[in-house]
């Protein structure tokens, strides 16, 4: 379903798990986001609600393995390691 822009209310929630209307109120729901709570409308403008669920920052440190190397980035002595060699 596509609604114009200009007929929505964009709804964003913050960390804090409040909404904050593109028409510039804040609003709480003690749980869950505005559709589940069977709003469909802005309750300030009347607009159609889309809602924005709050994404935890991406964190930015990368996993390590035993040896101290980025998982993503080769390790030599993890691979040594699999193959169950000798040095
Ligand atoms: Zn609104
Ligand atoms: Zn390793």
């Amino acid at each position: 379903m596509n609604i114009p822009k200009e007929q929505r209310c964009n709804w964003v929630e913050d960390s804090d798990g409040a909404w904050a209307t593109a028409c510039g109120h804040m609003f709480e729901l003690n749980e869950g986001a505005p559709e589940g709570n069977g709003m469909k409308f802005c309750c300030y403008c009347g607009k159609q609600l889309a809602s924005f669920g709050y994404k935890e920052p991406e964190d930015d440190e990368p996993d390590l393995c035993e040896h101290a190397v980025p998982i993503e980035d080769y390790c030599a002595s993890c691979e040594y390691e699999e193959e169950g060699g000798e040095w």
